[in-house]
């Protein structure tokens, strides 16, 4: 088993070999640019475009034509939310979010504070949901957006997202999901769930990094968005400058791929994960599970031990590439806004670890967690109470 051992999926995946193999001739041969409409070479690029925004548009029930490419979820998060609020300036200046965003959204969302916008930051209860009947009193007929993650990053909750579209359709307000962690890992639907914009990103789905997509609703209604970068007026003007071609080709296949496997691939993730959870509890006392178990992306698994310090366990953990956070504010680590939120801060709290599992991930993978995580819990807990 090569170490350390991969269980941080939510950071980043690799590329499937099946990606790189239909990415690669977009590099060579293939090279062509799409706008090049007089030969050869840019019509075979805008065929392959062309098929990738088809593939993109069945991963969330969309049509290729709301497809609009960018490099990442970074930036269709700030296309979606800058460009939503500035194109409705006129309807309304109030535009609402969630405490546990991605930082991407949060902080798109404190430039327009700063730009006079009104910025109503909702919570979540213990278990990182939002609260419908605090959304329901938040939206106003002055409301243009409101962005809600559609999986959470760190803790894998998923919002109740058709809910929460009925409720923002109905106050005439557009939706905005960053469905960065659960696109391609859970179905997505935007005409049933009533999402106008989606932001997706190829490296988290098994796809290349630094291409990504925003579906852009085009019917019922058809959505006008201020762009964020000017040039040639590439993606219907919405976002200009050469397509990455290589990374697009990529962005569609990966999403293909998710598709075909995701129901037989989650059902595998989420039984290795209940394996993790069981191991960790069978082997230790003082631990919680962060965020809902029961609505939550299949391959997460986000917990925390009491009597451990956050620094002491990651530095202990070398042989697992894991995402650890401390939960408790004393120690140097500043405790994470999505566990502040949900209110698993404290002295108390101990340290806490993400567990994102993935393609690769075995019950071998597993068991090594649990050996490594529960020796490791209980030699900073013997050595803390022999203090
Ligand atoms: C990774 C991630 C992003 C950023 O995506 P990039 O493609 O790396 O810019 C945004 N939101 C969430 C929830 C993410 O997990």
């Amino acid at each position: 088993m090569p170490k350390p051992v991969y269980l941080d999926y939510h950071a980043t995946t690799p590329v499937d070999p099946r990606v790189l193999d239909a990415m690669l001739p977009y590099f060579t041969e293939a090279f062509g640019n799409p706008a090049s409409r007089q030969h050869a070479y840019g019509w075979q690029a805008d065929e392959a475009v062309v098929h990738a925004r088809g593939e993109v548009a069945s991963l969330i029930g969309a049509t290729a034509g709301e497809i609009v490419f960018t490099s990442g979820a970074t930036e269709s998060n700030n296309l979606a939310i800058k460009g939503a609020a500035h194109a409705c300036r006129d309807r309304g200046d109030h535009v609402v979010t969630v405490a546990t965003e991605h930082k991407s959204v949060l902080d798109s969302f404190k430039k327009l504070e700063r730009d006079g916008w009104r910025v109503t930051w909702l919570g979540v209860d213990s278990d990182g949901f939002v609260r419908l009947d605090e959304l329901r009193n938040a939206v106003t007929d002055k409301t243009v957006l409101v962005s809600v993650m559609a999986a959470n990053n760190e803790i894998g909750v998923l919002q109740p997202l058709a809910e929460i579209g009925a409720i923002v359709g109905a106050a005439g307000a557009l939706l905005h999901t960053d469905a960065a962690q659960a696109a391609g890992k859970v179905p997505i639907d935007v005409n049933a769930m009533g999402i106008d914009l989606l932001s997706l990103t190829g490296h988290k789905y098994y796809g290349p990094k630094g291409a990504g997509a925003l579906y852009v609703r085009r019917k019922k209604p058809r959505i006008q968005l201020a762009c964020q970068i000017d040039g040639g007026g590439h993606e219907q003007g919405l976002r200009s400058g050469t397509l990455n071609v290589p990374g697009i080709v990529g962005l569609g296949r990966a999403a293909a791929i998710c598709r075909a496997e995701m129901l037989v691939e989650s059902t595998r993730l989420a039984a290795l994960r209940d394996r993790l959870l069981e191991g960790l509890r069978r082997e230790l006392d003082g631990l919680r599970v962060n965020g809902s178990l029961e609505r939550r992306l299949p391959h997460n698994l986000h917990v925390s031990f009491e009597k451990v310090e956050g620094e002491s366990l990651l530095m202990a953990l070398g042989d697992l590439a894991v995402s650890t956070g401390s939960a408790c504010s004393s120690g140097s680590q500043a405790p994470s806004h999505v566990l502040q939120a949900i209110g698993a801060v404290g002295d108390q709290a101990g340290a806490s670890i993400r567990f994102g599992l993935g393609r690769s991930t075995t019950d071998a993978h597993v068991d090594f967690a649990i050996e490594r995580v529960t020796t490791v819990v209980k030699s900073l807990r013997r050595a803390m109470a022999a203090q």
